[in-house]
This record gives structure tokens, sequence and C-alpha cells, in this order.
């Protein structure tokens, strides 16, 4: 079953961009504007960082490529961006195999709700999962044979409705522990999307409690996964390290368009 994809090399730090080189030609039919929306989204940040006087090593941006190619993938990584998001492992395993890409050296975040039997593969292909939310995928990654460690994220349920994703507060401490006793998961803290049509500010400042609450047991888990392309900037007042951002950066689905 875990043989079906090749294990990716052990972290490292990813080979720095040259983002002077040459476009290869089989890129040439990406959207030129991506590139543009990545720069504009950086000068964007660095405004609100400096609202909130914190400081761009504090943050990472994760570009979420999930409803796009691989191609859109390798435009952004020649232009020097190195963290990229999928939510599923098909999408996660065709931007690996995409041929002759650099895209193996990218740093790919698993970002979707995880099927217990997925969980394996996705260990294996993943730099990070920030959806980790009930023991049984910490047990069924435990189980397999791993060459690096995964950092991981306890994505909590901030409206108590988990068919979103997510681990019911209640629950949360205990996943934490099982968490940090997993010798292939490295806990780096706490994950949450925004509840569905209700105001961004109020639910990431009780992520931001409930981050300092972990990290009581767990000090070096201080890392706060939240913000996507609509709540970036609120996710950022309460601390956010790890901002999952799409569609402001790759542009709408083509199918939404
Ligand atoms: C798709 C997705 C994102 C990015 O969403 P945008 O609104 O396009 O920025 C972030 N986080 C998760 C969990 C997602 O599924």
């Amino acid at each position: 079953m875990t043989a079906e994809f090749e294990p990716v090399p052990a972290h490292g730090e990813p080979p720095r961009g040259a983002p002077s080189a040459p476009t290869p030609a089989r890129l040439a039919g990406v959207e030129a504007g991506v590139v543009d929306r990545l720069h504009a989204f950086e000068s964007d940040l660095e405004a609100q960082l400096s609202l909130c006087g914190r400081r761009r090593e504090e943050v990472h941006v994760i570009v979420v490529t999930k409803y796009h190619t691989p191609e859109l993938a390798e435009v952004l990584y020649a232009a020097g961006q190195r963290d990229f998001g999928e939510n599923t492992l098909q999408g996660l395993h065709a931007k690996l195999e995409a041929g002759g890409s650099a895209l193996e050296s990218a740093r790919w975040h698993f970002i979707g709700q995880l099927q217990r039997k997925k969980a394996g593969q996705v260990a294996r292909l993943a730099w990070a999962i920030h959806s980790i939310d009930r023991t049984e995928l910490v047990d069924r990654i435990d189980r397999v044979e791993l060459d690096h460690a995964v950092d991981a994220f306890v994505q909590v349920s901030l409206d108590g409705q988990p068919d979103r994703g997510g681990v019911l507060i209640e629950q949360m401490d205990a996943l934490v522990e099982r968490v940090l006793a997993s010798p292939h998961l490295r806990l780096k803290g706490l994950m949450a999307v925004a509840p569905l049509g209700a105001d961004a500010d109020p639910a990431f400042e009780r992520l931001q409690e409930l981050s300092a609450r972990i990290r009581r047991v767990a000090p070096e888990a201080d890392s706060i996964s939240a913000g996507m392309s609509g709540d970036w900037q609120a996710a950022l007042r309460h601390g956010a390290t790890h901002l999952r951002i799409g569609t402001a950066i790759t542009g709408k689905p083509v199918s939404a368009r």
C-alpha cells in the first residue's frame, strides 16, 4: 500500500531560486500575472506587518496551489517561492511527479482533511501536515517508515462543527499529548480556519489563546497556521505565523472564472 510512492529525500534547506533564469518553454502558458500577484501580496504583507509591529521573518507564506497546475507552482518557485500547500494526496502527488520540475525541493504543506488510510502516504510526501485532528491519524503515521520527521499542526474546530475538520476544543489537549509522543511528528502548533459567515477576529483571538495554552506543555509549539486570502490580516493581528494563501496569489481556478 505504502510502496506506491517513492519517499522524498530527508529535509534540508531547499536551494535558492534563480529568478533571472529564463523560463522553460513549457511554462510559457502560465498566466503571467501570477508572479505580479505574488509580489503584490508580499508588499501588502509588509504593510500589514508594520501595522502589527511584527517582522517578516516571523511569518511563512504558503501558496495554496490546489486548483492549479504544477506549471503554475513551478513559475512561483522560479520567482523564489518555497512553501506550497495542497489539500489532497492526489494533488500533492501530481505536483511532485510533474516531470523534470524543481518542485521536489519545495516545502509541501498538507492542509486538507486527511483520511486515515492516506495519512501514511501524505506523511511520506509532505514537509508539514496542518490538519492533524484525531489520534487515529497519528497512530497511522507512526506505523509507516519515514526518513524524515514531519512538522505537525493540530487543527482545532473554532465553531464546534468538526465536519469542516478540526478537533473539538475539549479534546485538543489529549491530541496535543498524542502528537508530542509521536516519533514521526514534530508538533509546530495549532491550525484553524475561521468559522463560515462570522467575523474572523474573535475566532483568531480564541486560537491565539489556545496556542498560549498548549505552549505551557509544549513551549516549542509556538506556530499558528491561520489566515487565507479573505482573512489573513485578521490572522496576522492574532499572531499567525503560517498564512495559507490561495486565490489572492494564484488567481481564481479556471473553472470558477
Ligand atoms: C483552499 C484553502 C486555503 C486557501 O484559500 P484561499 O481563500 O484561496 O486563499 C487555505 N486553507 C485551507 C485549509 C484551504 O483548504
